[in-house]
């Protein structure tokens, strides 16, 4: 089994997602120096501007597959057209990022090429010449750790674990190929864009993020009242609190959400989901309260407040409301 790893590029636009240098850095972290570069595969409608930057800017070799009517992804055709790639090219790993689409993805490749798929991997590791994955489980509280037992290991990434890969010195080939398939059961019609950020969001120096132990109305009440004591500032929350209709979907923070870089950060009954991680990590200061000593958001927050969320921020909101009164106290 030759050691090659195959990259799926995603795109949009005619541009490369960012997220694709992450899975750069992902492979050479699993590549050993003996192994030949990894190859990037990419499918698509108009692909020449994506796949030239590709090969432009890592220095590998990229097999693009021109496909009229494919603007967008796809399922039924990405996978019966990578398959026919990968059957040729006989790679070691076939890698994605765990995107919506490399989600969908994996997991039929794996059945069609008969390999292991280790999906939302964190972190990767070669100890004793055995490659192992590792990614959360139990909410971040715990870290497993998967090494495949197939010659091909399908393998997917979580975003924003990995650093971007600096662009390469040298360009690598680009070659277009026809292949042959067929596929006709579903058609992607339409993507609309979601609700995006919501601008509060992006521009507030202060987030005051809501999460599922915040429980009630009433609790998220005093989360906006705290919010409001500082200027420039925002409530955001987790997934389950837009997913329910608690907050605005333009609120959440997160992978499926918005990255935020505010100066502070309070994550209020939040656990601390690598999902969530992700859209917050770039945060200046962060306090987390929970009142769980061991939730894992406390392994990012600069202040960690074991603390009833609401008991905790009316006493901040009182606090503060003195402290402004008097700011020598
Ligand atoms: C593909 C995908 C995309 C996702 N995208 C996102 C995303 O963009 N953003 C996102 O946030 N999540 C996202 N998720 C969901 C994510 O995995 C978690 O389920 C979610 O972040 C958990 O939200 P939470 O912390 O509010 O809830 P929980 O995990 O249920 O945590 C609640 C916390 O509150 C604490 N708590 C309970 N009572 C109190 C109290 N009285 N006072 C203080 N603390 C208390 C608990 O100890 C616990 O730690 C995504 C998941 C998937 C699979």
């Amino acid at each position: 089994m030759k050691q090659l790893i195959a990259l799926i590029a995603e795109h949009y636009a005619g541009s490369l997602s960012p997220t694709f240098f992450e899975l750069m850095t992902f492979a050479n972290k699993l590549k050993d120096a003996s192994q030949p570069r990894p190859i990037i595969l990419m499918l698509g409608e108009e692909i020449a501007e994506a796949a030239n930057q590709a090969s432009r800017s890592t220095g590998c070799d990229v097999v693009a597959v021109a496909i009229p009517g494919l603007a967008f992804y796809n399922s039924e055709t990405y996978k019966a057209v990578l398959l026919a790639v990968l059957e040729e090219l006989k790679p070691s790993h076939v890698c994605a990022i765990h995107t919506s689409n490399g989600s969908d993805l994996a997991p039929s490749l794996s059945v069609g090429l008969g390999a292991a798929c280790i999906t939302s991997v964190e972190e990767v590791r070669i100890e004793s010449g055995r490659v192992k994955f590792l990614r959360s489980v139990l909410g971040g509280k715990a870290q497993a750790v998967f090494t495949s037992m197939t010659d091909v290991t399908v393998v997917t990434i979580q975003p924003g674990c990995f650093e971007r890969a600096d662009v390469c010195a040298y360009s690598g080939d680009v070659k277009f190929i026809h292949v042959e398939y067929s596929s006709n059961r579903m058609k992607n019609i339409e993507v609309r864009p979601g609700p995006g950020c919501d601008s509060l969001l992006s521009e507030a120096k202060v987030i005051i993020s809501a999460g599922r132990g915040v429980r009630q109305k009433e609790n998220l009440d005093t989360l906006f009242e705290l919010a409001g004591m500082f200027s420039r500032s925002a409530v955001g929350c987790t997934r389950p609190l837009s997913d329910s209709g608690q907050l605005s979907s333009r609120r959440q923070v997160g992978l499926s959400g918005a990255i935020v870089s505010p100066d502070l950060y309070i994550a209020c009954g939040i656990s601390g989901a690598q999902q969530h991680i992700v859209g917050m990590q770039a945060s200046g200061f962060v306090v987390g309260i929970n009142t769980d000593s061991k939730a894992p958001i406390f392994n990012h927050s600069d202040v960690c407040v074991v603390a009833d969320v609401d008991e905790f921020a009316r006493e901040l909101i009182k606090a503060i409301a003195k402290y402004r009164k008097n700011p020598l106290i």
